[in-house]
């Protein structure tokens, strides 16, 4: 088949580490293609075994509407990027197997990529350089950001996920899953009539903050009968308040000038919002990626990727690459920045 590569890089992207197989394919910076298919749950939350099951199922599929959307043959791809850490193991594996199969059938290299680099390092194709990122998904909850030759955790959550937080509170209240969006709902429900703000704990602790007693008092005032809109609309207030005030000392503390967001609660508009004018207040750059990009994505993979296969930083056979379900962001030896 005829090689549209011209001699120039094009970079497959392959997202895996939880509930989202995603293929995004990466040329120069620029995106070819970013398609992605979520595992789904009615009534429980991520099932690792089930999840890693839709992977298997999805990936061939994905894959193929990936080059088709990018017009390129697989042929064409000089690397393949695989977010190997940190996740849930089976769908680290099923990724890796998938990853494998192709690397080795196209003789071309794997990349691994860790999630929450690539949430940040995306920031970089809507002009970030050196920004702090505030990574708030359903399992993660970090504040990031470069020093001293490593990607570092400035604060964290202590116990659960913003975005778990919000989902279990949610669940309690029976508005089902996801319930990022639809506390969010509720909250511009609130709005509309009285903007009664209910106290809860605000609970941070350093750099780190902490949502375990929150969520209890949310779930104590939700039996006395507190309306859903107040309670959505006092939780949003009050954890998007914890870590914008947690990012701006990362910000303070570092002296960087930029704020990145990433993971599917940065989708939030009063976080959009709160971000915003954080930013603004002390002079910072504040960017959002767009929606694709927030959650998880294939794309994010295939970027990072690039960067790293651009700096010479990958293993020389796929045989190298493993799983690391358990990997730190500050564990990653970077060689691909000065
Ligand atoms: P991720 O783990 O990055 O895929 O993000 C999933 C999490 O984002 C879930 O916990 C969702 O409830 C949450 N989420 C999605 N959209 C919103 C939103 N508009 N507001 C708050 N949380 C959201
Ligand atoms: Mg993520």
């Amino acid at each position: 088949m005829k090689s549209i590569k011209n001699g120039k890089n094009i970079v497959l992207g392959i997202e895996c580490t939880a509930h989202t197989f995603g293929v995004g394919i990466a040329r120069k910076g620029k995106f070819l293609a970013n398609v992605r298919d979520m595992y789904t749950t009615e009534k429980e939350g991520i099932v690792p075994l089930k999840a890693a099951e839709h992977h298997v199922s999805k990936a061939l599929k994905i894959y193929s509407e990936a080059l088709n959307k990018a017009k390129i043959n697989e042929y064409d791809i000089t690397a393949i990027a695989l977010s190997n850490a940190p996740g849930l193991s089976p769908c680290l594996l099923a990724g890796l197997r998938f990853a494998r199969e192709k690397a080795e059938k196209l003789g071309v290299p794997i990349i691994p990529v860790n999630h929450c680099i690539a949430h940040l390092e995306i920031g970089q194709s809507i002009g970030a350089k050196d920004p702090v990122l505030l990574y708030v998904s359903g399992a993660n909850t970090q504040i990031i950001a470069y020093a001293y030759g490593k990607y570092r955790v400035f604060g964290e959550t202590l116990d659960l996920g913003v975005g778990n937080l919000l989902d279990k509170i949610a669940r309690y209240a029976k508005l089902g899953f996801p319930g990022g969006p639809k506390i969010e709902q509720q909250a511009l429900e609130a709005k509309k009539d009285n903007l009664h703000y209910i106290e809860l704990p605000y609970s941070i602790k350093g750099m780190d903050v902490s949502f375990s007693g929150i969520q209890t008092k949310a779930q104590q005032l939700f039996d006395k009968g507190i309306s859903l809109e107040q309670l959505s609309f006092s939780l949003q207030e009050t954890v998007f308040a914890m870590l914008v005030e947690a990012a701006e000392r990362a910000l303070a503390h570092t002296g960087k000038k930029e704020l990145v967001l990433g993971g599917g609660v940065a989708c939030n508009s009063r976080l959009q919002e709160m971000c915003k004018i954080m930013c603004k207040e002390r002079g910072a750059k504040f960017f959002c990626p767009a929606k694709e990009f927030l959650v998880d994505n294939g794309a994010m993979i295939a970027y990072t990727g690039e960067i790293m296969f651009n700096a010479g930083d990958y293993p020389k056979s796929p045989e190298e690459v493993d799983i690391k379900p358990r990997q730190r962001t500050d564990d990653v030896q970077i060689n691909w920045r000065k």
